[in-house]
C-alpha cells in the first residue's frame, strides 16, 4: 500500500485505520471489519451479502413450520419406541425432516429454518413427554416398593431415549440446515 494519507473509518469518523473494504473499499477500522473468506468487509456490504445468501420468503418459513410439525410426530412415535436404535434413527429422521423442508421450499435459504424446524420437532415430542411424567406423579400409590422401582427403571430408560431422540435428531437437523 503507497497510500500515505490517513483513512478514517466510515462508521467511526474518529478512528484512523489503514483497512478497507474488499468490495466497495470503504475505510473500515479493525473493530468494524468482518472477516469473510474473501477478505475483509465492511458491515454494511456483508450485510447486503447476507441479503442475497437468505432468499427465503415468509411462506418458506411457515411451510417449514408445518412441515416439521407433521413429520416429526410419526417420526418421534416410532423412534423412541424402537430402543436403542434412536442412536441411528433419530439423526435419520432430523435429516430426513430437514430435507423434507429443503425440498418443499425450493431450497431456498432461511436464516431462521433451523430455528423454525428444532422447534417443530421439540414442540411434537414434548406433551408426550409432559404426559409421560403423569405417572410418577402416582407412583407412591403404586403398591410394593419393588413394583414401583421397576417402573421407575423402565420409566427412566424411556425418557432417556425421548431426551436422546430430541438431542440427536434436532442436532442433525440444524446441521443440514444452517
Ligand atoms: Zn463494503
Ligand atoms: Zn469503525
Amino acid at each position: 500500500m503507497t497510500e500515505e494519507e490517513p483513512l478514517f473509518c466510515v462508521n467511526h469518523p474518529n478512528v484512523e485505520t489503514r483497512l478497507r473494504c474488499n468490495r466497495c473499499g470503504a475505510p473500515i477500522c479493525p473493530k468494524c471489519a468482518i472477516r469473510t473468506p474473501v477478505g475483509f468487509r465492511c458491515p454494511q456490504c456483508v450485510k447486503a451479502q447476507q441479503a442475497i445468501f437468505y432468499t427465503a420468503s415468509p411462506v418458506d418459513y411457515i411451510i417449514a413450520a408445518v412441515v416439521s410439525l407433521v413429520l416429526s410426530l410419526p417420526a418421534y412415535l416410532i423412534v423412541t419406541r424402537l430402543g436403542w436404535f434412536v442412536f441411528f434413527l433419530a439423526p435419520a429422521a432430523g435429516v430426513g425432516i430437514a430435507e423434507a423442508v429443503r425440498w418443499l421450499t425450493g431450497r431456498r435459504r432461511g436464516r431462521w429454518t433451523w430455528l423454525v424446524v428444532a422447534a417443530g420437532i421439540v414442540l411434537t415430542a414434548l406433551p408426550f413427554m409432559l404426559l409421560a411424567f403423569l405417572p410418577v406423579l402416582f407412583l407412591p400409590t403404586a403398591g410394593s416398593p419393588g413394583r414401583a422401582g421397576v417402573f421407575l427403571s423402565s420409566w427412566l430408560l424411556q425418557m432417556a431415549y425421548n431426551v436422546l431422540y430430541l438431542v440427536l435428531a434436532v442436532g442433525a437437523a440444524i446441521a443440514r440446515l444452517r
